[in-house]
């Protein structure tokens, strides 16, 4: 189950990660964007961890107010695409206090398919896709979510960009693990470990 408290858990848990891996981000960001990627997220995070101190009725409100923040705080692309993800997720929660594995995979997914339409993006293209969409796709409550995630990340490295700032540096783009979906696998990690 992911209750209110669980999931302020998984949101304070995934700014010390990503504050841990700033650096790592950045870098990543450095070898195929502008190097901005591990900044942006840390300043995001930081923001959403200032307003867990609030009292949520719902899922539905604390994921609404987490999209709202990082829509206005992390900037550069992966604000608005990580921003209508939280924000496009909490409906799915209705007036839910607490979720069950399937809820929270019902909400994800949404939050996916938010990614995918802001960023006009899909699979293959070597963006934080690659990571939503084959992880949501199957996703059964008894795999190992960590194991998973950090197949999918490793596997954009061998990707050419076709999106993003990447793909500015096309072939070249390879060899490098792309920012956003190490970033997505840290969030994701860290949501699924609270429902459990
Ligand atoms: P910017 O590219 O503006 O500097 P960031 O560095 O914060 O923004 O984020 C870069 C990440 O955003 C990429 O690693 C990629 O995963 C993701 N991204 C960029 N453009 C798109 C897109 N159109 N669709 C999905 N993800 C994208
Ligand atoms: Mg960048």
């Amino acid at each position: 189950m992911l209750t209110i408290e669980g999931f302020k858990q998984a949101l304070r848990n995934a700014q010390s990660e990503i504050e841990a891996n700033k650096d790592i981000l950045t870098d990543l960001d450095r070898a195929i964007g502008d190097g901005d990627h591990g900044i942006n997220m840390s300043r995001g995070f930081e923001a959403v961890v200032a307003i867990l101190d609030d009292d949520y009725a719902t899922l539905g409100e604390l994921s609404k107010k987490v999209g709202m923040t990082l829509m206005s705080k992390i900037g550069g692309a992966a604000g608005p695409l990580y921003g209508s993800a939280f924000v496009k997720a909490a409906p799915k929660f209705e007036n839910a206090i607490e979720a069950d594995f399937a809820l929270v995979k019902e909400a994800l997914a949404e939050a996916s398919s938010a990614i995918k339409n802001r960023g006009k993006s899909e699979v293959g293209q070597k963006t934080m896709v690659d990571v939503w969409e084959p992880f949501l796709s199957d996703l059964q409550a008894s795999d190992n979510f960590d194991a998973k995630l950090d197949e999918l990340v490793k596997a954009t490295e061998d990707m050419r960009a076709t999106k993003g700032r990447a793909s500015y540096f096309g072939e070249n783009s390879r060899g490098t693990i792309d920012p956003g979906a190490m970033s997505s696998s840290i969030i994701l990690k860290a949501i699924l470990k609270e429902v459990e």
